[in-house]
């Protein structure tokens, strides 16, 4: 209902969207593409700068997306054009990353635009897969045109790079792969196990990491790949093992409104890695290893307070070993110690009320409200990662009595996930137009994962 007025991003229906870009392919590139590929953003409910530290997140993939038209080629170029009205500069021609000499790195144009580099690294880490599985072995002398178009707000918070990259992974398996010559077309969607997914998303995330150079943890490209319809995935991010929880109890009576506050992000330009990279410098004091060890499986406010005062103690007691936190700035790396801790506190109490959902989906929704409030304190003061517009919608959302408000995805701009009573959506998101004229809203529906349209 609520789709098809502005503000409100349309996800609009998979296959004219397929269909419309496919017809555009051809007219960018004078031939048909070989077919379309998506995959979708995502809303994480908790779980924001912890998959790096081994925790968990409670992520769930949107309707909204990133459609991928391609068709191979056999001279080791890519030909790559997005859609994306920011950054369209028409087509742009970059070397195959497969095509260098080191086969360890990969060949990359430097005066490409950066965007290209999602793509093109994406190749190079599906290619690194070959020799265990020589099924993604990608040809030497692979090329490929793509064609890019996405619903999701870009730099919003909501995983628009993940979608990108699951969605041209699925394209070059399916055009430059044996998996995808065995599997044409809709088959290779099924042919796609759960297994396969989590490998496809560890590439996935290595090409951001590695390529890109965003500190990304691998919570993204997981849900992306995935996730499921009417789920939310609980993922333990220390061996990547998902189990899906069902929210349509939660969906019947409340909305997941995702808020684009129009501050778009980059990861790229090291903010987000200064956060990262105080928190490991508590992580080495405490010589945990992932952070997450330091809590037992099931924690308490009590663990968390011991393991902030170990990490006192520790200051004190090993000058050597706490010269890295002392450069960083004692401080801020107890904050973002703070931040890991409550945050993986915070997984462990949403994942009990989600539970919950069946027997008394009240009672867990006001939980789960709850639980997204204090995540949101938790990112402005501890991780400080939020900015005034992102703290703003908090503000308004719930003084129009949402259940519970938080910036989400890696900060420095984004979105906000509120949690609504159906009944509620018209009024808050019209106060939330009054404050911020440009906000836009997403209807955050737990979707199918990448797959072949
Ligand atoms: P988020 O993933 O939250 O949207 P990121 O900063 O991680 O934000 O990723 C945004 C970047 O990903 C963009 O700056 C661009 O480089 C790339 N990107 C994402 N979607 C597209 C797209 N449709 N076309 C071109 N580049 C894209
Ligand atoms: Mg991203």
């Amino acid at each position: 209902m609520h789709q098809d007025q502005h503000p409100w991003i349309d996800p609009g229906d998979p296959a004219q969207h397929a269909t419309t870009l496919a017809a555009e392919f051809t007219r960018v590139y004078g031939r048909e593409p070989a077919g379309v590929w998506f995959a979708p953003g995502r809303a994480n409910l908790n779980g924001e700068h912890i998959d790096f530290h081994g925790g968990r997140c409670l992520p769930t993939a949107l309707a909204h997306g990133t459609y991928v038209a391609a068709a191979p080629r056999d001279d080791a170029v890519l030909r790559l054009r997005t859609l994306d009205e920011q950054l369209d500069d028409g087509v742009a021609v970059v070397p195959s990353p497969l095509s260098g000499a080191d086969a360890d790195h990969p060949r990359l144009a430097q005066d490409a635009p950066a965007w290209t580099r999602y793509v093109s690294g994406v190749l190079w880490a599906l290619d690194q897969l070959a020799p265990e599985h020589p099924e993604f072995e990608v040809d030497a002398g692979y090329g490929a045109d793509l064609l890019i178009s996405s619903t999701l707000p870009i730099g919003g918070g909501l995983s628009s790079s993940a979608a990108l990259e699951c969605a041209a992974v699925l394209a070059f398996i399916a055009t430059g792969t044996p998996f995808g010559a065995e599997h044409p077309e809709h088959r290779l969607t099924g042919a796609l196990d759960d297994c396969r997914r989590a490998l496809l998303a560890a590439a996935c995330m290595r090409a951001e990491v590695e390529v890109v150079g965003a500190g990304t943890g691998g919570l993204d490209q997981t849900v992306s790949l995935r996730g499921s319809r009417d789920h939310l995935l609980s993922l333990d991010c220390r061996d990547f093992t998902v189990r899906a929880l069902n929210i349509a109890p939660l969906l019947r009576d409340h909305v997941l409104l995702a808020v684009d506050t129009g501050q778009a992000h980059w990861l790229g330009d090291g903010q987000f890695g200064d956060r990262r990279a105080d928190a490991e410098a508590a992580a080495a004091l405490l010589t945990a290893q992932p952070l997450r060890t330091l809590l037992p499986a099931d924690p308490t406010a009590d663990d968390v307070d011991a393991v902030l005062t170990a990490f006192d103690q520790q200051l004190k007691a090993d000058a050597a070993g706490s010269e890295l936190v002392r450069s960083r700035g004692v401080a801020a790396c107890r904050r973002r110690l703070r931040h890991a801790m409550t945050e993986m506190l915070r997984s462990e109490q949403l994942l009990a009320a989600l539970e919950r959902l069946p027997a008394d989906p009240i009672e867990a929704a006001s939980s789960i409200g709850e639980i997204l409030t204090q995540g949101h304190l938790s990112m402005r003061e501890d991780a400080e990662v939020s900015f005034d517009e992102a703290d703003d919608v908090v503000d308004v959302a719930l003084q129009g009595d949402a259940l519970g408000a938080r910036l989400i995805g890696g900060g420095f701009g984004g979105s906000v996930l509120a949690l609504l009573r159906a009944g509620d959506v018209d009024d808050i998101t019209a106060a939330l137009l009054r404050k911020q004229p440009k906000l836009r809203f997403v209807n955050v529906v737990p979707s199918e994962p990448a797959r072949a349209l």
